[in-house]
């Protein structure tokens, strides 16, 4: 058993202010492979003085010095990066291949973005051409805390910590309880990369405890949280009476809208197949498809043979299969929205409650699609978090616009299209912060976030870099610098 149990404070392992363990189980066999600590307000008392303490010196270091520390922290990253996956793996039960190419590798890309977005940032300039007395200057925000969830974890660690410390902010980070191994070998790679003592922190726990804390810490000046919108609320509430800046990425419920000129046969199966990734444990996941009806009854054919031909296997082992889910919880909710999906009269024409054959043990759950769903539908309005697809059909461009944007979520939104005109009125009229057309990729350096209950600002590239800096005005500024 793996004994994770001491936190990162100051530029030290120490042990935690009162014991309380928690074992981080396997998903795939359910069973306890390591133990962490879950700390306490006195834990993140400390972290906030080591991380006040570091930002003094922290916050005016040149662009080229923490450039510097970013190239030494990105070759440290990909000593690591076998650890990373198998840490990935087993807290979180991303099969080996997918945690290695996908999961850890996102880190690499995000750190390779951050050194790109600070390069060209301009952290100071005047006004406008015609009034150069004005001086507008971008300086870290202060303390940093940092909540992140456990379905892409270090995709998530790496977009608050590594723009957080760019800008020149010093942070706590709290991981998910879930997936803590993967942010306790960061740590373990920050400490080799050389950073200052206090500038990186992290404490485990559990958020109505540690999450909460930090949340309230008069001595931290900015949460930035990504989870569920319930927590996401929770954050914001309690970070309230000391008016931080609160950043959120949340939940989304992405509609994927299928048009009769696209080439469907494809844009179906990518469709499914990246509601899939992740055994459907992403954000962004396009899990409403809209179909335009005349070719409806060839995508719902199209989905469910997708759906039957995707193989579900043990994480360990080599291939493109799709692993378990999370937790048991995260098990039990899929399981009820399935239930609630077949009685409100959506009709499955793949998967279904229980494991897939031949699986007794482990969070394993079948690739489940819903056709003739309507969009008022409980499986359409939760994000259910699991690899469960729902279909509904269309008619016209007006009314396919109207059920992808009847969400309270706005995260992402795709869309299946040969007609170029109607690609750029729709991906304009959609009320999401990220759009992607036929199956294009979402840059690293690109904004990441969402409109209305996804989230409040931007990750990534420049924009995950600005939002960890505040802006100030200085007037007067060639008769101060004559
Ligand atoms: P969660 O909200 O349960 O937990 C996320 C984190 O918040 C964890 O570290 C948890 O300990 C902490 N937390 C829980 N309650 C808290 C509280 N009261 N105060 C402070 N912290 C608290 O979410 P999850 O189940 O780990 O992750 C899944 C959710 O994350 C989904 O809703 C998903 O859509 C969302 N997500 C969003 C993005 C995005 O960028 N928009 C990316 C990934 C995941």
């Amino acid at each position: 058993m793996l004994r994770k149990t001491d936190f990162y404070i100051d530029g030290k392992w120490i042990a935690p202010t009162v014991d309380k363990e928690l074992e981080v189980i396997n998903p795939a066999d359910e069973q306890a492979f390591a133990v962490i600590s879950l700390g306490s307000a006195a834990d993140v008392d400390k972290a906030v003085t080591a991380a006040r303490k570091a930002f003094a010196k922290w916050s005016v270091t040149s662009r080229e010095e923490r450039l510097e520390w970013l190239q030494r922290l990105l070759a440290a990253y990909q000593e690591r990066i076998d650890d990373m996956a198998k840490a990935i793996s087993a807290e979180m039960g991303a099969p080996i291949k997918m945690a290695l190419d996908e999961q850890a590798a996102s880190g690499t890309a995000h750190i390779k973005a951050f050194i790109r977005a600070l390069k060209n940032f301009e952290f100071e300039r005047p006004l406008d051409a015609h009034n150069t007395s004005s001086r507008i200057v971008y300086e870290p925000i202060g303390v940093c805390g940092l909540i992140t969830p456990w379905n892409w974890p270090m995709n998530q660690v790496v977009l608050k910590v590594v723009p957080a410390l760019a800008a020149g902010c010093t942070v706590i980070l709290k991981p998910s309880e879930l997936a803590p191994i993967s942010s306790v070998v960061f740590a373990e790679i920050i400490d080799a990369s050389g950073l200052p003592a206090g500038v990186f922190n992290l404490v485990n726990g559990d958020g109505p405890t540690v999450g909460e804390a930090m949340s309230r810490h008069p001595g931290i000046d900015m949460m930035s949280f990504t989870g569920s919108t319930r927590a996401g609320v929770a954050v914001t509430k309690a970070a309230a009476d000391t008016v931080k800046r609160v950043s959120l990425e949340l939940g989304g419920k992405s509609p994927n809208i299928v048009f009769a000129d696209s080439d469907v046969e494809a844009a179906v199966k990518r469709g499914v197949a990246h509601v899939f990734n992740n055994t459907g444990q992403s954000c962004n996941a396009p899990t409403r498809m809209l179909v335009e009806r005349s070719v409806y009854d060839t995508a719902t054919q199209v989905a469910a043979e997708t759906a039957k031909a995707t193989k579900v296997g043990d994480p360990s082992e080599n291939g493109d299969h799709m692993g378990p889910l999370v937790s048991e919880m995260q098990f039990n909710k899929v399981q009820g929205l399935i239930e609630q999906g077949i009685k409100e009269g959506a009709r499955l024409i793949a998967g279904g409650t229980g494991r897939p054959e031949g699986f007794n043990r482990g969070y394993y759950v079948r690739p489940t699609v819903f056709a003739d769903v309507n969009n008022g539908m409980t499986i359409a309005r939760e994000e259910i978090f699991g690899p469960v697809l729902a279909m509904i059909p269309f008619d016209t461009e007006e009314e396919a616009v109207e059920i992808a944007n009847d969400t309270p979520y706005g995260l992402a939104a795709y869309i299946q299209s040969g007609d170029p005109e109607r690609i750029k009125r729709v991906s304009k009229r959609l009320r999401a912060g990220m759009v992607r057309i036929n199956g294009a990729s979402h840059a690293a350096d690109a904004p990441f976030g969402g409109y209305k209950q996804s989230g409040i600002g931007r990750e990534g590239g420049h924009w995950g870099l600005e939002d960890f800096l505040e802006v100030k005005a200085i007037s007067g500024w060639e008769d101060t610098a004559a």
